[in-house]
């Protein structure tokens, strides 16, 4: 346990949380960022660009970058100002106070294992599932939601990515590095994804869409042998002979430690207002855990910044030490 009361404590470690960081350091406000912990679904520490390929829409990077790499700029750069880092999981926060108290490890544990006077939440979001009980069993045995990850595992093989959205059409592209055919299953007869991705896959003799089908099934007892998949026009099943699925069907917010605390919409998705505060004073979101619309890493890094200003600004209006 800690007792010493730090500045700010922020919460997640993806472009948003990271330039909070940076910008909180810079300040010489001494930001603790806990980072999170390795995990097979995406709230690992660094967010959602480590489970990315090529990251092209980022400005100052005309020849792209990979997201892993980017993140990893964004990591040292907070550390160069002199962030600390914790890779640690929050278990419990408790905000109905201040100091605000965050644990690690035991959330029963009586005193919190840091206190906070500001508290920026960047926890981000995380892949959705299509909740079928093959894609559970099967995650890391053929079944993925990170393509930059686990593509090199599919070489020469037969994949599907199930999806429509940027996403779905991204891991599509990328995975033909790999693979000797992707089949891109979607359950409507048009994408979702911007139009230059769109024109990127339906150029590529390597991808084959599926349109107006659903998977219903995924085959294979160690390892992904096949789907059942249904066209949800005329009710026909029948089977797609694959070795890997790529889920890539959209996004949740991750919030369940913030419920009956922060105000969030029926989404999960946390509500900001007057730039990032959240309903409790000293405690401020940023990035995709409370942004559906845009969704970037850019809007997510800009964000960051917003947060590490309102909390500066908030501090120096307190009346402590
Ligand atoms: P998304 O835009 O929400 O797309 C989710 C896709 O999955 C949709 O096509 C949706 O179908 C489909 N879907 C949802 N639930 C499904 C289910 N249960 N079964 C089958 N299909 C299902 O999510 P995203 O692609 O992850 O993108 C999220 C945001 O990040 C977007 O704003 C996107 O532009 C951005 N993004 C940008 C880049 C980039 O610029 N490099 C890369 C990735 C993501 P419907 O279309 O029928 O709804």
């Amino acid at each position: 346990m800690t007792t010493d009361v730090r500045n700010v404590i922020i919460i997640g470690s993806g472009p948003a949380g990271l330039t909070a960081a940076i910008y909180t350091a810079r300040a010489n406000l001494h930001p603790l960022v806990i980072e999170g912990e390795p995990s097979s679904t995406s709230d690992q520490p660094g967010g959602q660009l480590m489970l990315t390929t090529e990251v092209e829409n980022f400005p100052g990077f005309p020849e792209g970058i990979m997201g892993p790499e980017l993140m990893s700029r964004f990591r040292d750069q907070a550390l160069r100002f002199g962030a600390e880092i914790v890779t640690e999981r929050v278990t419990r926060v408790d905000l109905s106070s201040r100091p605000f108290g965050v644990w690690v490890g035991d959330p029963q544990a009586e005193q919190p294992t840091y206190r906070s006077r500001v508290v920026i939440v960047s926890t981000g979001a995380r892949s959705l599932m299509l909740g079928l009980e093959g894609e559970r069993r099967l995650l890391g045995h053929g079944v993925s939601t990170c393509a930059t990850c686990d593509g090199f595992f599919f070489r020469g093989q037969h994949i599907a990515v199930v999806g429509g959205g940027d996403s779905a059409v991204e891991e599509a592209t990328f995975l033909t590095k790999f693979a000797e055919k992707v089949t891109l299953i979607h359950r409507r007869d048009e994408l979702r994804a911007s139009k230059i991705m769109q024109e990127r896959a339906f150029a590529n003799p390597k991808i084959e869409i599926l349109w107006n089908h659903v998977v219903d099934e995924v085959l294979g007892t160690t390892t992904v042998e096949g789907l059942k998949v249904r066209n949800v026009l005329t009710g026909e099943v029948s089977e797609l002979a694959v070795t890997g699925l790529f889920v890539a069907i959209g996004h949740q917010p991750n919030t369940d430690l913030f419920k009956g605390q922060l105000e969030m919409e029926d989404t999960g998705y946390l509500i900001t207002r007057e730039g990032t505060r959240t309903n409790v004073e000293g405690v401020f979101a940023c990035g995709d855990v409370q942004d559906h619309v845009y969704r970037q890493a850019i809007t997510a890094a800009g964000s960051g910044c917003m947060a590490a200003i309102d909390a500066e600004r908030w501090l120096e209006a307190q009346p402590h030490p």
